[in-house]
């Protein structure tokens, strides 16, 4: 079976968790830092927390934005279920912005009109979360303008995303945004097995999101409420979690990091190969915005149902009998029987679900072959 995805692993990354293993250090030792440090140089942040998954860095960033009881939080219903779980994590109501037909992404035009509604409702969002889906990014320029009128904060779902680019800015310099996020699972541009990790410009939101990933504890005399007991004191001054990444985590980051480009380059040289070859099939694909540069996260292919005649589910089963791992990204989360449970029915959000009748996510990785990409296509035109 052809993947959807998949990592990527050279002897420099293997050798270098070896050497960790054999350092002093399995966690909370140096490389931490060093991964972060490097992170946030690629991305133009000025600071950075690695944590133990992309989850927990949403997590942390919506408390760290002070989000909580009585406050929304709004973000696509074509997402990973974290992008919204994390609200309610906070104790916060979650709602949805339906899609752009075109870019997959949150429509911009959706979120003016709910913005409008909810003002005169008392309902406005304390933190947008923007997911750059596919790698593609959001009409940031705009959504940050909204946020000023209506007072909102940002987070960028960048676990599709680290790489991208918009208007020749690398994504995760906020300029746009409050904080911005990454997830490291191995299917993502690059990885640390589970890990993630979270962007700001601002010191006061990377403090707390530092103290939150760590328990709540620090050993930073200057901001404790009283002079050290002794050596070994150390005080907790808020309820936070164990989200720390590992030395072993940052380590394959920190090895992966230095072949980004060269991965999004791979995935882009695949990406134009697949328009390509499929450029003649009732098929289209995700829109590109003018100023920006996708991380080719996936390759959502959409189909044309009407004119091939076929039924979704028919042309996906005939794609995996032919060992293709195509896969769908995502479930509206609307749509989930917890979602349905807080009070979201089918028809809420009619683009998402118009989306996801008809959309499925082709092989896109750096070590796909062109001779397996091939097979992907002859399978393809096969099947339609
Ligand atoms: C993968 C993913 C996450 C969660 O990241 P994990 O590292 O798996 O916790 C969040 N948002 C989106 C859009 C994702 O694809």
């Amino acid at each position: 079976m052809i993947p959807y995805g998949r990592q990527n692993i050279s002897e420099e990354d293997i050798q270098a968790v070896i050497a960790v293993l054999r350092s002093d250090y399995l966690t909370q030792g140096p490389v931490v830092p060093e991964f972060e440090q490097a992170v946030a140089d690629y991305v133009g942040a000025n600071y950075a927390v690695a944590v133990n998954s992309g989850t927990s860095s949403l997590h942390i960033a919506c408390l760290a934005l002070g989000l909580g009881e009585g406050d929304w939080l709004w973000t696509s219903p074509i997402t990973f279920v974290a992008s919204a779980n994390c609200g309610l994590y906070c104790g916060a109501q979650v709602d949805f912005v339906d899609i752009d037909p075109d870019t997959f992404n949150l429509s911009v035009s959706a979120l003016a009109a709910k913005l409008q509604f909810a003002e005169q409702q008392g309902t406005l969002p304390k933190v947008l979360v923007a997911v750059h889906f596919a790698g593609q990014p959001c009409e940031m320029q705009a959504i940050a303008k909204l946020a000023e009128h209506y007072g909102f904060y940002i987070i960028e779902d960048a676990a599709h995303a680290i790489g991208a680019r918009y208007q020749d800015r690398p994504i995760g310099c906020c300029q746009y945004s409050d904080i911005t996020t990454f997830s490291f699972h191995p299917v993502k541009i690059i990885t640390t097995a589970e890990g993630g990790m979270a962007v700001t410009q601002q010191a006061q939101l990377a403090d707390k999101m530092r103290l939150l990933s760590s328990h709540g504890i620090t050993r930073d005399t200057a901001k404790m409420t009283q002079i050290p007991d002794g050596p070994w004191y150390y005080q907790q001054l808020a309820l936070g979690f164990n989200y720390r990444m590992t030395e072993l985590q940052a380590a394959l980051g920190l090895s992966q990091l230095q072949r980004i480009d060269d991965f999004i380059k791979k995935r882009q040289d695949l990406k134009q190969r697949y328009d390509i070859l499929l450029r003649n099939l009732p098929v289209r694909t995700q829109k590109a915005l003018a100023e920006t540069r996708s991380a080719l996260h996936l390759y959502p292919l959409q189909f044309d149902l009407a004119q091939l005649n076929k039924s979704f589910i028919a042309i996906f089963n005939a794609l995996r009998a032919c060992d293709i791992g195509v896969n769908v990204h995502y479930i509206p989360i609307h749509t989930q029987p917890y979602y349905v449970e807080l009070g979201f029915k089918h028809g809420d959000f009619p683009a998402a679900e118009a989306y996801y009748a008809k959309t499925l996510s082709l092989p896109l990785y750096a070590d796909l072959s062109f001779i397996q990409q091939d097979q992907v296509v002859a399978a393809l035109h096969e099947v339609l």
